[in-house]
């Protein structure tokens, strides 16, 4: 099968490798869309840890291929599925207490283990979820990335009536936005450098939005809501956001950092953590939800679609992360096609 690998950071090639053989807890899912995540860029660059040579992607949905055994969580042959990126051993004192993320022998699609950016790949069948009726594949590819945000938003309280500002409005950060006006945020501030992105954030519901390239995105948005926003979330990763994104937290208000920081926080006002007692949240992964992500997709509450940008066969692959890394062509969500 054909598979798009790195083998030194820099450099995606399209190789010819062996359709992967299956365990007896293992499911070969055939790729039809995988879509290209900043994760994904860090790890091609070699700024994100990973295992070389790597067949390179996580964030996928497809179709059963094959079981390594016969009904092996219900699954079927045939049936269309998304399915996460990572599991832990399922053994550990962290997997056995629902803090999977966190194992020590964790498979990491795209990591350590190799990814979806392949004809076929193959995952534990805890992590497959089929999709309910009428959810596309389309749809499905950004499956994690939904499952993510909900566990981010399950930090905080629900928001009827709170104020809420997104700091990045990239693809995680626009659902994010999404799920905060669906569970009743009453009003969204959307903070990014590229105003394509911002555009979109008015679309899904956006009240207002700041573009950091003229707007100093604190003092904007003390001036619409000058207690604060009740819920801020970092969903940049850029070290230059996390003081704007802490400045604007409401007295008792709460931050949720999505971002993975690749980079250090060269200085930081920590004067808020006394004057407005606020708490901050980390969230990695997704495994608090999956369920709730699968539920979103199948009753269609989110919109999806309309952030895929580009399209991609699985042989321009490496175009796929450029066009996604340029941002020269109102990139957003750029997915790659290794099966129709
Ligand atoms: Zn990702
Ligand atoms: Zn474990």
């Amino acid at each position: 099968m054909k598979a798009a690998r790195v083998h030194e950071p820099g450099k995606i090639v399209i190789e010819e490798v062996p359709v992967p053989l299956l365990g007896d807890k293992e499911v070969l899912i055939k790729v039809h869309r995988a879509g290209i995540c900043g994760t994904d860029v860090g790890v091609m660059h070699g700024y994100v840890p990973a295992k070389f040579p790597l067949t390179v992607g996580h964030e996928f949905s497809g179709t059963i291929a094959k079981l390594g055994s016969p009904s092996l969580g219900g699954l079927r042959e045939g049936e269309p599925v998304a399915a996460s990126a990572g599991w832990g051993c399922g053994n550990c004192e962290l997997c056995q207490s629902g803090m999977g993320s966190f194992c020590k022998n964790r498979v990491s699609l795209g990591r350590n283990s190799d990814g979806c950016m392949a004809e076929y790949v193959k995952v534990d069948y805890r992590v497959v979820f089929p999709l309910p009726p009428d959810v596309s594949l389309d749809e499905a590819q950004n499956f994690l990335n939904i499952a993510c945000a909900i566990q981010g938003f399950k930090k905080v309280p629900l928001q009827l009536g709170k104020r809420v500002a997104i700091f990045g409005a990239g693809n995680m950060g626009l659902i994010m936005l999404q799920i905060l006006k669906l569970t009743g945020a009453y009003e969204a501030v959307a903070v990014d450098a590229i105003d394509f992105r911002l555009e979109m954030a008015k679309k899904f519901g956006a009240d207002h939005v700041v573009n950091v390239m003229r707007d100093n995105p604190a003092k904007t948005i003390l001036g619409w809501y000058p207690d604060g926003a009740d819920v801020v979330v970092e969903a940049t990763g850029n070290p230059l956001s996390i003081q704007n994104a802490c400045d604007v937290i409401k007295a008792n208000g709460a931050l949720i950092s999505i971002g993975i920081f690749s980079r250090k926080v060269k200085e930081l006002d920590l004067s808020f953590l006394y004057y407005k007692e606020p708490v901050i949240y980390g969230s990695k992964g997704a495994e608090g939800g999956y369920q709730e992500a699968i539920q979103l997709l199948g009753k269609r509450r989110l919109q999806i679609k309309p952030m895929i940008t580009h399209r991609f066969p699985l042989d321009e692959t490496a175009k796929g992360f450029k066009t996604l890394e340029d941002q020269a062509d109102k990139a957003l969500r750029v997915v790659i096609e290794p099966c129709a």
